[in-house]
């Protein structure tokens, strides 16, 4: 009796998973037709709503646009009337792969390309998505080492070196006065000149330029140059006369009818010229 009862149930079970094996077999065909890009055959069409589908699927892209300072993470997502089948992907026109979550990594400019395809066949044009990344700081040089006159024009020339266009800048000079100049957003990798307005002080100092990115790095390195201020000369005085071509020491015969106090500097810039008694 019990034997029997085993054996009948023993039957169902086998003519229920023979039923279940028909039907996933069925499922597996009508998939297996939806994804290729053959269309399909009125015969085998499993509901109207596929065929009449004749647009592509639209993929949209979630990412930071832009400059990231790790790996970035793109979730691609189709949407389509008929159910997205795949979507693909390709980084810097490297292998396809399927799926939708993207991880790019590496620094510098990624270009990302990106389709669906539905079930029915329609297959997406291919998107792109630019995928900035830099992950290290910038590097800054400072290009010359000048040398002026305390009182006299000085420029700095340096350059930022980076992954991202642009950076934010201060310039540091240091020695016997301290000074911070924040120059802004600068464009990298090109140099630039700076002009120092500050008087500063006889002596020798070092600058350099601080820079952070547009993903946010810190400064790597940072050249380091000098700048040396040499006191300016103590002003000599000469004399020259209402009428005369030279210019004089005090005490010189020719100041004998007039005399107007003038430093040497001006007086060679106006044209005098030293004379030849008094040697000044
Ligand atoms: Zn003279």
């Amino acid at each position: 009796m019990g034997g029997h009862m085993a054996t009948s149930r023993r039957a169902g079970l086998q003519r229920c998973a023979l039923i279940l094996l028909l039907c996933l077999t069925a499922v597996a065909v009508v998939c297996a037709a939806g994804c290729g890009q053959q269309s399909l055959s009125p015969s085998s069409s499993p509901s109207p709503q596929l065929t009449n589908d004749t647009t592509a699927p639209v993929t949209t892209a979630s990412y930071d646009q832009g400059w990231n300072n790790k790996l970035v993470v793109v979730k691609l997502e189709g949407s389509d009337d008929s159910g997205v089948c795949t979507t693909k992907y390709c980084v810097d026109s490297q292998s396809v792969h399927t799926g939708t979550r993207v991880v790019v990594h590496g620094d510098g400019k990624h270009t990302l390309a990106f389709w669906s395809s539905d079930e029915a066949g329609n297959v997406e044009p291919q998107q792109t998505a630019r995928i900035l990344i830099d992950t290290q700081g910038p590097k800054t040089d400072v290009l010359n080492s000048p040398t002026i006159t305390q009182g006299a024009r000085l420029s700095v020339t340096f350059v930022i070196r980076d992954h991202t266009p642009e950076a934010t800048a201060t310039m540091k000079v240091s020695g016997p006065q301290s000074c911070s100049y924040a120059l802004g957003k600068l464009s990298t990798n090109k140099p630039h000149k700076y002009h120092i307005s500050t008087k500063l002080a006889a002596g020798t100092y070092h600058v350099w330029v601080k820079a952070t990115d547009l993903a946010g790095n810190a400064l790597a390195a940072a050249g380091t140059s000098t700048i040396t201020v040499n006191p300016k000369p103590a002003t000599v005085w000469v004399y020259i006369t209402n009428t005369g071509e030279c210019f004089h020491r005090w005490g010189c015969w020719c100041l004998r009818k007039s005399h107007i106090r003038i430093s040497r500097e001006e007086a060679v810039a106006e044209g005098y010229r030293p004379c030849s008694f008094c040697n000044p």
